[in-house]
């Protein structure tokens, strides 16, 4: 009889079985799939050949919503009910929408208690998650379609300065498209990945990103297999249509169109520029033909080096913030190992050139900018969907900020370091304050600042049912694990009755990347006030734990273990200390409490003894020797 046949343990039987994953740069005007076909990675067009979707959802009442192209043509005929850039609206709150001053005309509803805005459209109040999937959806088809079988799992990219709620976001809308997150990815992270910067040498790699309507710059430090974003900046109002506007502005002077014309032409004016710029960058010269519905007509033609005098100022503005990070990565220009370009706009030739001559370097330009980052993003799925040699290296982040606990006295406890590489779980032991003691209130927080007022609350959840015993007795042991994607989910237990209780933390929203840089300053700033605080911190709450302490045993033992001059002593010190706690000196408090403790020394002993001779009565002394 032939025997039976088992595969190894993760192994699967067909030799060239390939667990189908996908990236996805989920982008604020465009979106892209991308997936490594025979060890080649490579953006997946629809059936129409476009490999870029338009990052737009038309809504139609009891019809499924036309997504792309499809809707991009009701941008002006149905704009309430065509949502476009709702990247920006992520894990945002009405306020913070306010405040980054994106003037979408979408008519925003406000739900009591919920962070982010819905949309009211034709199809009902939706929020940003709901649309975000649409376009994900859409993407998933297009994959498994083109690759003809379900997708095991997707990364999907984010910008670098996204904090924990938009990355959230952006999970969630996944998951409602019925994708499987491995993990998010930094968008330039993943531009990095694109041109195997992370299988190089360790180092400094600049990643320019200059799209049609916004600037990124970030700073990645390769080091020990593990990308960290050292620093990021840029300009949200900054891009290709610049450019665009300032071509059809010089058009507007040569062919003498009005100003007061400018408004009703300037979009069509704003495409005849797109056009010749786009030209521009493979040819020397672009023909112009202006022609007006109002009749007027102008043919005129544009070189390159008139297109750089134009864009020139442009550019040039886009170096202040490349300045900006090297000084807050604390780098020189001579730090820098490479530069990546991504986004459209670094198709041009002189924006290649500027950069290049800015960072002493030529810019990596081989992949198309418009997909390196879909193409990093299909990397890295492949290797996490495990179709990838082992040993091949697994691209780690960290996280930007400590992650901590409020312990008694409003102070901050550490759990995991800022810079931990993630995923990482660490746990640690704590304990109950109180004799008899119920609950606990695990409160988390984020920042490297001593002081619960000076870090920021991420939330707080409670254990109850700790069962009733002496202070100090009970050990709560809390865990906080965060994984691949940086979220963070921490689970408290009480070891002895092994009560639970755990939490995924879905962060205020909010946090900005420079409020991230503004906390590490800060935490630097005050490093020398802080410790202080803490010391100052901690004798008052020893002083309160002995206070406590103290007046418990006065009341159970101190009528019959305590002589009358010794409870006057000891009452004299514990008013002492009692007064000097509220002082701001560590030391006296300190002091104050040794001194406490000299006077009770033998009050103490005398309690020991006495539990000790309780606890014994009727039992014999062999039964103790036994033990
Ligand atoms: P993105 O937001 O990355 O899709 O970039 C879009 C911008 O890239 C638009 O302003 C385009 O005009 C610009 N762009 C695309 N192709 C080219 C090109 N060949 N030359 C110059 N700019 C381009």
């Amino acid at each position: 009889m032939a025997l039976l046949q088992i595969t190894e343990p993760g192994k699967t039987a067909a030799p060239h079985y390939h667990n189908l994953a996908a990236g996805i740069d989920l982008g604020t005007t465009n979106s892209l799939v991308a997936t490594v076909r025979s060890g080649l990675a490579e953006t997946l067009p629809d059936i129409k050949g476009h490999h870029l979707l338009p990052s737009i959802v038309h809504y139609v009442k009891n019809e499924t919503p036309q997504i792309g192209t499809a809707a991009k043509q009701y941008a002006h005929t149905d704009p309430l009910n065509t949502i476009a850039s709702v990247k920006r609206l992520m894990g945002r709150g009405l306020k913070d929408i306010k405040t980054i001053g994106t003037r979408l005309p979408y008519d925003f509803v406000e739900k009591e208690g919920q962070g982010m805005p819905m949309i009211r459209t034709v199809a009902g109040e939706l929020s940003p998650v709901q649309i975000s999937a649409e376009i994900l959806k859409n993407l998933k088809q297009r994959a498994e379609d083109s690759l003809g079988g379900a997708l095991t799992g997707v990364v999907i990219t984010v910008p670098a300065y996204f904090d924990d709620a938009q990355r959230q976001a952006t999970k969630d809308a996944a998951i409602l498209a019925g994708l499987k997150v491995l993990r998010l990815l930094n968008e330039p992270t993943a531009a990095a990945v694109a041109y195997g910067l992370d299988q190089g040498a360790e180092g400094i790699h600049v990643i320019y990103d200059l799209g049609g309507g916004t600037f990124d710059i970030s700073i990645l430090r390769l080091q020990r297999g593990v990308f960290e974003v050292l620093a990021t900046a840029g300009n949200s109002a900054l891009g290709g249509d610049d450019f665009d506007r300032v071509i059809a502005q010089w058009m507007m002077q040569e062919a003498n169109i009005a100003n007061d014309a400018q408004q009703s032409h300037i979009r069509e004016l704003m495409d005849i520029a797109r056009t010749a710029k786009e030209t521009l960058s493979t040819q020397d010269t672009a023909s112009l033909n202006i022609q007006l519905a109002d009749g007027l007509q102008w043919h005129g033609t544009l070189n390159r080096e008139q297109l750089n005098t134009l864009i020139d100022p442009l550019i040039q503005k886009t170096m202040m913030p490349c300045r900006r990070t090297l000084r807050d990565a604390g780098l020189t220009l001579d730090d820098i190992n490479e530069v990546v370009m991504v986004g459209g706009s670094t198709r041009m030739p002189r924006v290649r050139e500027k950069v290049g001559d800015f960072f002493k370097r030529t810019p990596h330009v081989n992949i198309d900018p418009d997909k390196v980052v879909a193409i990093g993003a299909a990397i890295q799925a492949d290797i996490l969907a495990g179709n990838k040699p082992d040993g091949e290296m697994l691209l780690l982040d960290v996280i930007p900020l400590s992650l901590g606990i409020e312990t008694m006295g409003g102070l901050v406890e550490k759990i995991i370091p800022r810079n931990t590489t993630i995923p990482v779980a660490r746990a640690q032991d704590f304990t109950t304050f109180k004799d008899g003691q119920i609950a606990m209130t695990i409160h988390i927080m984020q920042g490297e600042r001593e002081l619960v007022l000076d870090c920021r609350s991420l939330t707080r959840f409670e254990l109850r049912g700790i069962p009733p015993m002496v202070a100090g007795a009970a050990r709560i042991r809390v865990t906080y694990q965060v994984d691949a994607d940086g979220l963070l989910s921490v689970s408290a237990k009480e070891e002895i009755s092994g009560i639970h209780s755990d939490i995924i933390v879905k962060p205020s929203y909010g946090l900005q990347d420079n409020d991230i840089e503004q906390m590490l300053k800060d935490s630097l700033k005050y490093a020398k006030e802080d410790v202080i605080t803490r010391n100052l911190r901690e004798q008052q709450v020893e002083a309160d734990r002995v206070i406590n302490a103290l007046r418990a045993a006065i009341t159970t033992d101190g009528h019959h273990l305590l002589k009358h001059q010794e409870f006057v002593t000891i009452n004299i010190k514990l008013d002492e200390l009692l007064r000097i706690k509220e002082s701001k000196d560590a030391k006296s408090i300190k002091k104050a409490i040794e001194q406490l403790d000299e006077v009770t020394q033998d009050f103490a002993a005398r309690r020991m003894d006495y539990s000790i001779r309780q606890a014994m009565q009727g039992r014999s002394v062999d039964e103790f020797s036994e033990n």
